[in-house]
């Protein structure tokens, strides 16, 4: 900046300046006249305002983050994956929206009428490797889901019925997989996977081999 003669512009405009050359000026003002401009017009006072409410923000943002960075590092594994599977749900109904239950009548030629779920083909009991594996979650209806433990005669004719002999024999060889994910790994899964999640509700379409592959699951 250079050297001026001190006088009030712009928000300080009506303020004289002692018209001393400076160097450094806020609103035309050398630093002496600055701060009693601050502190004795209604114009300064509103400058102080703004800027310790700028300030009281950015604390407050600063707080936010390092209470999320807190809780992520108390959250225990199980409860990352607990994160994980509901986004992953989600996703799964997302992709199979406008299909019916992967194990009964409903919904595919009829309205739905009952909840959609996310039903997995092998459990996440007997194959916790499996829980999050695109090609083993299909939408289902809360009926199966809950009442008939995954209707799994009719769940593997339905992925044969509706999703075709190829991606039953994919369901087929899942149960080969091996997974050993840390807590760090499921938390980085669950980063792609809402991101995954937004861009299917914006309209994009995904398949469940492109979903397994970028979420690397
Ligand atoms: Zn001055
Ligand atoms: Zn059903």
């Amino acid at each position: 900046m250079s050297s001026k003669k001190c006088k009030g512009i712009n928000r300080a405009k009506d303020f004289q300046g002692c018209g001393e050359e400076s160097n450094f000026r806020r609103y035309g003002l050398c630093p002496c006249c600055y701060k009693t401009w601050l502190l004795t017009t209604d114009e300064g006072q509103q400058v102080i305002e703004k800027q310790s409410l700028k300030a009281k923000k950015k604390v407050t943002k600063i707080k936010k983050r390092s209470d999320r960075i807190k809780k992520v590092k108390l959250m225990t594994k199980s409860e990352a994956e607990k994160k994980l599977q509901v986004i992953i749900n989600q996703i799964v109904r997302e992709i199979d929206n406008g299909k019916g239950c992967i194990s009964c009548n409903h919904g595919w030629d009829s309205n739905w009428t009952r909840q959609k779920h996310a039903g997995h083909y092998y459990s996440r009991g007997s194959n916790p490797q499996l829980r999050f594996d695109m090609n083993n979650i299909y939408l289902q209806c809360s009926i199966c889901n809950n009442w008939k433990s995954g209707n799994e005669m009719a769940f593997t004719d339905g992925i044969k019925k509706h999703y075709g002999l190829d991606q039953w024999r994919k369901v087929e060889q899942l149960k080969a997989t091996e997974r050993n994910w840390s807590k760090q790994d499921i938390l980085d899964k669950t980063h792609v996977a809402r991101d995954i999640l937004k861009r299917l509700q914006n309209g994009e379409s995904f398949t469940r081999n492109e979903i397994n592959d970028m979420i690397k699951l």
